[in-house]
């Protein structure tokens, strides 16, 4: 089990940096277990991880391992306390979303496809120091009826109940940011109002869903 998900904080950190989320070793993945959550570790380059670099942090906050975990671990520990339905969290310091981060601006609904992070808008989390309980109390905040949220002056949080849905939705919510940079600098760009939003978030819980298919009456006839 734990190997398993050592495997796949190391699998989503090396995807993360692939897809251009995060440059050298910025940014890190964690995701929950029994006993607390496996996390990547400080200052180490994803491509030469191995199961045993992952550090295990307890959910009082003790580390176990031969590496220290990421500075972050303690937004990671927060978020993981504050959202039992969350089995992953992805941070990074993408381009798009993290240029919108240093202006301290929220995405608001832009484009209908903001509702990928559950709500009308991706929230913009207060500035706090890095690696500070300080930023995991604002990260947990901006979260609030969320799976994703940008932190001032830092980057960006999203969540999943997959390593695989959190890298995601990282993905997606850098591509609203890029959007809506490019949006910003022809123009203010028209906001969905929160009606229309309300109707997309009705759509996106039943979008993906198969209906059964409905029976066909001929074969059952011959
Ligand atoms: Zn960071």
């Amino acid at each position: 089990m734990s190997l398993t998900l050592r495997t796949a904080v190391i699998e989503t950190a090396q995807a993360m940096s692939a897809a251009g989320l995060s440059v050298g070793t910025s940014g890190n993945v964690s995701v929950r277990g029994r006993r607390g959550f496996f996390i990547t570790p400080t200052g180490m380059p994803y491509a030469s991880l191995r199961p045993h670099d992952i550090a295990e942090v307890d959910w009082k906050g003790r580390a176990e391992g031969s590496r220290l975990p990421s500075s972050e671990w303690r937004m990671h520990l927060d978020v993981f306390a504050a959202r039992p339905e969350v089995g992953a969290i992805v941070h990074c310091h993408p381009p798009h979303g993290t240029s919108l981060s240093c202006v301290r601006r929220e995405i608001p609904a832009f484009h209908y496809m903001v509702a990928v992070a559950g709500g009308n808008s991706i929230r913009c989390a207060r500035y706090e120091t890095f690696g500070t309980a300080e930023l995991a109390a604002a990260a947990v905040e901006a979260l609030q009826d969320r799976r994703a949220c940008l932190l001032a002056n830092h980057g960006m949080l999203a969540l999943g109940a997959t390593p695989q849905d959190a890298l995601k939705l990282a993905s997606e919510v850098e591509n609203l940011a890029g959007q809506y940079l490019r949006a910003l600098s022809i123009g203010e760009p028209a906001v969905l109002d929160d009606a229309e939003m309300q109707r997309v978030l009705e759509k996106f819980r039943t979008y993906g869903q198969q209906r059964p298919r409905p029976h066909l009456a001929w074969s059952s006839q011959k």
